[in-house]
């Protein structure tokens, strides 16, 4: 038989799709995998079903103009420089098969988000991490010094994610300008992955777009803002006048995203920013997050609060995702699942608070169940 390539070295199985998988066999509360328990708004809904029936051919490969307006003015941007992909996971791959190659080196942050180390290793270039620190104490930091530490004549961009998954940390401004002069020193590209852009819940971060905009392109996702996981609409907001020069690339990897729902999102993202629809959804969250932070605390966890996503990390002593999930009821993702190069901190759990208050509460219950039984 011809030989099957592993060219990304990802696991077979992501950690995510393995714990919603274990919380199933469990009959666990899945508070893994990151995704909203509920149905995307109606507005949202109402605009995909006018567009089927009217929207089902292929778009251009950069995105249906109306979607390709609607971000321009939602972000600031010109609609010419917006490319829309399926998901924010195809626009990282579509930026990294066009902006690396055999040869560079990526820098990054650890813990990392599964897709980036992959998707390096697919364009040939060596993905390298630089770890923030965890203090339970002070929760997470990051260290600019060790970043430019890692920067070599090889380095050609940084590979950013702020509101940060899984650690929740928003660069401050003086931090972004800390990088803003590092990739301008060394001359690299920046990749800022702001997914979870409209999840925060102090100041709104700050994109680097806005800081470096001659050398940032800005990842976007549709299904993290309006609660769409499965749509799979994203975007690239590329610095000015280079989208055409991703054009080849995202032509062969999946050709265009979903018409109708390309033409869903670009109805609903004036109708979300108008309608108040972003803050209801910071609020929604905001009261999850108290719930859930709050009842883990009770429980003995340190929890380190997020200032945007919807995920908190935490540490127990006796807790660990394989057991939580098989006695306890309760799935949620190892922070081992974040890290490759370095060793993660001993304990470290990632908790979802996308998911609905009951499920919170239940999970809290078996938890509370669970640890009076070990003791
Ligand atoms: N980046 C980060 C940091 C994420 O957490 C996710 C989804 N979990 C993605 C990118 C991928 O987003 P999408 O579902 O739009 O592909």
């Amino acid at each position: 038989m011809p030989q099957l390539h592993d060219r990304a070295s990802a696991s077979q199985e992501s950690v995510f799709s393995r714990m919603s998988r274990l919380a199933a066999q469990h009959g666990a509360v899945n508070l893994g995998q990151g995704f909203p328990p509920g149905a995307p708004p109606p507005f949202l809904l109402r605009a995909a079903q006018d567009a089927l029936g009217r929207s089902d051919q292929y778009t251009p490969p950069a995105g249906l103009g109306a979607l390709r307006d609607a971000l321009g003015a939602d972000l600031g941007v010109d609609g010419a420089d917006i490319t829309v992909t399926c998901g924010a996971t195809e626009a990282l791959n579509v930026l990294a098969l066009s902006l690396y190659g055999p040869g560079d080196e990526v820098l990054m942050l650890e813990p990392v988000f599964d897709v980036y180390m992959p998707q390096a290793r697919l364009a040939g270039a060596t993905p390298v991490t630089v770890p923030m620190r965890l203090d339970p104490q002070a929760g997470w930091t990051f260290d600019l010094n060790a970043l430019a530490a890692a920067v070599t004549p090889r380095t050609r961009a940084l590979l950013l994610n702020s509101p940060f998954n899984p650690t929740g940390t928003v660069f401050t401004p003086d931090e972004l300008a800390g990088i803003v002069a590092l990739a301008r020193r060394h001359d690299l590209w920046i990749v800022s992955d702001e997914v979870y852009d409209e999840l925060y819940f102090g100041e709104r971060p700050v994109s680097l777009r806005t800081l470096a905009p001659e050398r940032t392109f800005t990842v976007g996702s549709a299904g993290k803002r309006l609660e769409a996981t499965g749509w799979r609409v994203g975007w690239i907001a590329a610095p000015p006048g280079l989208s055409a020069g991703l054009g080849g690339v995202r032509q062969v990897t999946s050709f265009c995203a979903p018409a109708p729902l390309q033409a869903a999102v670009a109805a609903a993202l004036p109708v979300a920013r108008d309608s108040g629809f972003y803050d209801d959804l910071r609020a929604g969250y905001a009261a999850r997050l108290a719930l859930l932070a709050g009842g883990l605390r009770d429980l003995g966890a340190t929890v380190f609060e997020p200032r945007g996503t919807y995920f908190l990390t935490a540490l127990h002593p006796d807790w660990t995702a394989q057991t939580l999930v098989e006695a306890a009821g309760v799935a949620v993702i190892p922070g081992e699942a974040f890290y490759a190069r370095h060793a993660a901190p001993h304990g470290l759990l990632r908790v979802a608070f996308c998911k609905s208050a009951d499920d919170i509460h239940l999970a809290l219950e078996r938890l509370q169940r669970y640890g009076r039984g070990q003791s």
